[in-house]
């Protein structure tokens, strides 16, 4: 539906989105999670056609957004991160003049703008002046305008920026709501709000996108179930012959307690869960397991891990880019 290849952007000489090639199907809500400054905004405003990429191309249902971008933009709804609201205009004047830009038929609009002031909530205000309200109603308007014409595909950057809780909770149900029959892509530097609505996380950091997959596949990915503590009542040695008989084991580290208790950290193979394999295994030998923990690390750690840079950034790269290869 939509295929990012090798999107470069540079300001100057300050590289903004470094080569970033991506996919987006059908039916799915996407989400850009990135740290400010990560290069969401310039991606997203390349995707729909507002700023020119340096390198690379941009296909909307296979239209270059650059060589055919009525086709492209058609399919296209965005809410940029400042949506471009006239102040002086009503809610539905503005609403009219904006299905008048995306031309849709004159028998169609009235019934469009008044469904998508109903999606939105936006009758009550909709005779007042944009200038004359809130923050989330204005972001509402926003976003009906980014509806309107019921395109395939919904862009919306950081849209609850600036909200109240409230505000905040509405904006996810609409979203949710129009995910039933479109595909949605938003943005946000907040992990909980992304993993709460989106299908699939996109983590740019630095103009790079770090990471590209589901929610449970990301925790899962990075370290998910793989790594599992050990407290054993036995020897070191007596451990390591037991581990070492038994099969989808990576690798073990051992901590020397100086009791007649040892611990062990296994790493699994593929991230399998070796829980209770290991369970049967030392209760079969008859050797006492005295505690059994997997070491799962959450979401946060993995998006402080690829967002934070240094050392552990470049760890975490390589663990997914050698998973990429296995693929
Ligand atoms: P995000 O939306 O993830 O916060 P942006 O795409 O807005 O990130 O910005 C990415 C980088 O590009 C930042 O370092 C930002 O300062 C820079 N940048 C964005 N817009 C411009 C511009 N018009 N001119 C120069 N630098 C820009
Ligand atoms: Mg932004």
């Amino acid at each position: 539906m939509i295929e990012v290849k090798n999107l470069t952007k540079c300001y100057g000489k300050h590289l903004a989105v470094d080569d970033l090639s991506f996919t987006v199907e059908e039916g799915q809500i996407y989400g850009f999670l990135g740290p400010n400054g990560a290069g969401k905004s310039t991606t997203m405003n390349i995707m729909t056609g507002y700023l020119g990429a340096t390198k690379g191309e941009v296909l909307i249902n296979g239209h270059d957004i650059l060589k055919e971008p009525e086709e492209a933009k058609r399919c296209i709804g965005y809410l940029p991160e400042q949506p471009p609201l006239y102040m002086e205009m009503t809610v539905s004047e503005y609403l009219g003049f904006a299905a008048e830009l995306k031309k849709i038929s004159k028998e169609k609009r009235k019934a469009q703008i008044e469904k998508v002031m109903e999606l939105t909530k936006l009758n009550p205000v909709k005779d007042r002046l944009i200038h004359n309200l809130s923050k989330g109603y204005k972001q509402r308007v926003g976003l009906a305008q980014a509806i309107l014409g019921f395109p395939q595909i919904i862009i919306l950057d950081e849209p609850t920026v600036g909200l109240d809780p409230k505000q905040i909770i509405e904006i996810r149900e609409l979203i949710r709501t129009l995910s039933k029959k479109h595909t949605v892509i938003l943005s946000s530097h907040i992990l909980a709000e992304i993993r709460e609505v989106c299908d699939h996380i996109m983590i740019i950091a630095g103009g790079h996108l770090v990471a590209s997959d589901t929610p449970e596949n990301l925790e899962n990915l990075m370290s998910g179930a793989s790594h599992v503590m050990l407290e054993v009542k036995a020897s070191k040695e007596e451990i390591e012959k037991m581990l070492d008989s038994m099969s989808d084991i990576q690798s073990v580290q051992y901590e020397e307690t100086g009791e007649e208790t040892n611990v062990a950290y296994v790493e699994s193979k593929d991230g399998k869960d070796l829980r209770e394999k290991l369970f049967y295994a030392f209760a079969d030998a008859r050797i006492p397991l005295l505690t059994l923990k997997l070491n799962k690390s959450s979401l946060e750690d993995i998006f402080l891990e690829l967002t934070q840079g240094g050392k552990e950034q470049k760890e975490a790269e390589q663990k997914l880019a050698g998973k990429e290869e296995e693929k």
